[in-house]
C-alpha cells in the first residue's frame, strides 16, 4: 500500500514537472492547433488589404526619431523567423501617423512570403518592425493593453538585382545556419533607414493582432503602400534557415484572417496623388515621377 502510494506520488511528480517544463511548440503546418486568441479572436492578423474597400483617411506624417542611423545589432534564428535586435542605449521611436502614443522599437523580423496581401496578391517578403508604447516597461507589458503595441510592416517586391544595401544582413543570415537556434550573430553596421520605404507617407491602418501565438489582439498595424526591392536569390537565403526540427523554413506566414466588423483605413501618399492626377500637373509631375521611380518610389502596392 505504501509502495503504491509512493509510486503514485512519483508518477504525479514526473507528470507535473513534464507539464511545467514542456514549452508550447507551434509551427506553420498546424495553424489549427494554435491556442487562445489565434482560435477565438475576432480581430486577428494578417488580413487582405484593398484600396477599393479601405476608407481613405488623412493622418499626420510619421515622426521617426533615431531611425536614419547606423546601429550595431544582433540577429538570431528563433526557430520561426530571423529576428534582429539593436544594441543601443537610446531606442528608435515612432509617433505621429495617427498613432496615439510614442512607440519604441523592440525587434525587427521577417516573414516569407508576405503575411498581408494586397488585392489578394502575396509578396515574397514582409518585414515587421515591432514597437511598444514608450510608457510601458517592455513589449510583454505593453501587450496587456489595447494599443500598447504597434507594428510597421513593409512589403518587398521582386527585383532582378540584389539590393546591395542589405549585403551585410544577408551575409550574416547565411551564417545563422552554422549556429544553433536562438544563438545570436552580430551585425556590425545596420542602417535602420534602409528598412523603411523612402516614401513613408502612404499606408494602410487597422487594428489586429500578433501573427504568431498567442495572437494577442489590440495591436495597431501600419502596412506601407510603398515597398522595397528584393531579389529571388536573397529571398532564398531566408528559406534556407532551419526550423526547430531541422527542416528548411520554406515559408513562415500565417493564413489570411477574417476582417469581421473591422474598418481598414488608407492614407494615400501625396507623391502618388500627384502622379495620378497628371492631367493637371503632367509637365511638372512626369519628370518628378520618373525621378522617384528611379529612387524606388514607383512601386505602389
Ligand atoms: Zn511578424
Amino acid at each position: 500500500m505504501v509502495v503504491t502510494s509512493a509510486v503514485r506520488s512519483f508518477l504525479f511528480f514526473v507528470f507535473y514537472n513534464a507539464v511545467l517544463t514542456t514549452a508550447f511548440h507551434w509551427d506553420y503546418k498546424h495553424e489549427e492547433e494554435w491556442p487562445d486568441q489565434c482560435k477565438n479572436g475576432k480581430q486577428q492578423s494578417p488580413i487582405n488589404l484593398s484600396r477599393q474597400t479601405a476608407t481613405e483617411a488623412i493622418f499626420p506624417s510619421f515622426i521617426f526619431e533615431y531611425y536614419d542611423e547606423i546601429y550595431r545589432a544582433e540577429i538570431k534564428n528563433n526557430g520561426h523567423t530571423a529576428q534582429i535586435q539593436l544594441k543601443v542605449g537610446v531606442k528608435p521611436k515612432v509617433s505621429g501617423g495617427g498613432l496615439l502614443s510614442t512607440y519604441v522599437l523592440d525587434n525587427i523580423h521577417f516573414h516569407w512570403n508576405s503575411e498581408h496581401t494586397i488585392d489578394e496578391e502575396r509578396f515574397p517578403l514582409e518585414l515587421h518592425l515591432v514597437h511598444y508604447d514608450s510608457t510601458k516597461k517592455s513589449l510583454a507589458e505593453a501587450l496587456k493593453v489595447k494599443g500598447g503595441v504597434t507594428v510597421l510592416a513593409v512589403l518587398f517586391y521582386l527585383s532582378p538585382d540584389s539590393d546591395s544595401e542589405f549585403d551585410s544582413l544577408f551575409d550574416t543570415l547565411e551564417q545563422l545556419n552554422k549556429v544553433k537556434i536562438n544563438e545570436v550573430k552580430p551585425i556590425e553596421r545596420l542602417d535602420l533607414g534602409d528598412f523603411l520605404p523612402r516614401d513613408r507617407a502612404g499606408f494602410y491602418r487597422y487594428e489586429g493582432s500578433l501573427t504568431t501565438p498567442n495572437c494577442t489582439e489590440g495591436v495597431i498595424w501600419t502596412v506601407f503602400t510603398n515597398g522595397l526591392p528584393i531579389s529571388t536569390r536573397q529571398v532564398k537565403i531566408f528559406s534556407n534557415l532551419k526550423t526547430e526540427s531541422g527542416g528548411n523554413m520554406i515559408t513562415n506566414y500565417r493564413t489570411i484572417q477574417e476582417l469581421n466588423d473591422r474598418k481598414v483605413q488608407v492614407k494615400i501618399s501625396p507623391i502618388e496623388f500627384s502622379s495620378a492626377s497628371r492631367n493637371v500637373a503632367f509637365p511638372i509631375v512626369l519628370p518628378l515621377y520618373i525621378g522617384f521611380s528611379i529612387l524606388g518610389f514607383g512601386n505602389k502596392l
